[in-house]
């Protein structure tokens, strides 16, 4: 497991081994915490966050959701996130902020509970270095019916966890789940994007997460000549693409080589996708002077 000295909470930085909560922390109980993942790149000019302001933006309105009153600008947190990659000397690693209903009584309805905020960053290089063999899940991703769409709320990560553990036991590396209409929405913690006819779809299901490496990936793609579009998306056309990739901030761009014990195509990682993958990590890594808005260097 990946390891740091230092954590950063409510406003200090704490050791590593000090970083605790108190097992009455009402996010334990419920899920009542909201949570955001950072990518942190070595690059020639030092460390760099690829999309700080879009993860920050995120976090508030993820945290707004519960009604959680953050005690920190973003201004504040983004100088906390620059101190602590530079005190654990992150290179390529992850950030992870984190807001949490904390210690208060038993009961859902988490009233007068203080809202925590902590900073963990880690070294990491790669979430996934192998391509993909996924599954549907039998379980359906949550619509904007049952929670607030475009947030991460952690409680709804545990219909997450549920697909991930139905594909490992059934030896596949992870899930694709549908949204309630049947239509493709996401991975447990990844978008995805098909490739049919040279042209690049993604999902538009609001039971996704409309992610920034996605929006990312949209952007880029037009740059490249590819054709990309947003629209609903059926199971069958992710069975029968021409290329299919996993994307996100951890994931980066994974490509996807069988689908229901079905290959796509020869089973091996499409042309495209290795495009596309080659060129987003020139970007996180500041080396695409048209996308150096994007990355903010430490
Ligand atoms: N969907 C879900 C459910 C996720 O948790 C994530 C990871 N944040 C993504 C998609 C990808 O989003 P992003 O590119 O913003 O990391």
């Amino acid at each position: 497991m990946s390891k740091a000295k230092f954590a950063w909470m409510g406003g200090k930085f704490v050791k590593w081994e000090d970083a605790k909560v108190h097992i009455l922390t009402h996010a334990l109980h419920y899920g009542s915490a909201v949570f955001e993942g950072v990518h942190s790149y070595k690059t020639k000019k030092g460390s760099a966050l690829f999309r700080l302001n879009e993860h920050i933006e995120r976090f508030f309105n993820s945290a707004n959701a519960l009604s959680m009153k953050i005690n920190f600008t973003k201004k504040e947190l983004k100088d906390a996130i620059y101190g602590l990659v530079r005190r654990n000397k992150i290179g390529d690693g992850y950030i992870r902020p984190l807001a949490y209903y904390g210690y208060g009584p038993v009961g859902i309805f988490p009233k007068g509970i203080p809202t925590n905020v902590a900073l963990v960053a880690i070294p990491w290089e790669h979430y996934y270095s192998k391509d993909l063999r996924i599954m549907t899940s039998k379980y359906i991703r949550h619509s904007e019916k049952s929670t607030v769409f475009g947030t991460k709320i952690s409680g709804n990560y545990a219909n997450s966890i549920l697909a991930m553990y139905e594909a490992r036991k059934k030896g596949f590396d992870e899930a694709l789940m549908l949204d309630e209409k049947g239509y493709v929405a996401e991975g447990p913690a990844e978008n995805i994007f098909i490739v049919k006819n040279s042209c690049l779809i993604t999902p538009n299901s609001r039971s996704a997460l409309h992610g920034i490496t996605r929006n990312s990936l949209l952007e880029i793609s037009k740059d490249m000549g590819i054709r990309a579009y947003e629209r609903k998306v059926r199971l069958n056309e992710v069975e029968n693409a021409d290329e299919v990739f996993f994307c996100g901030t951890a994931t980066e761009v994974a490509p996807v080589v069988e689908v229901n014990n079905k290959k796509i195509r020869d089973g091996k990682a499409g042309e495209i996708t290795l495009r596309i993958k080659n060129k987003y990590m020139n970007i996180v890594r500041g080396n695409d002077g048209k996308y150096i808005k994007w990355v903010t260097f430490v």
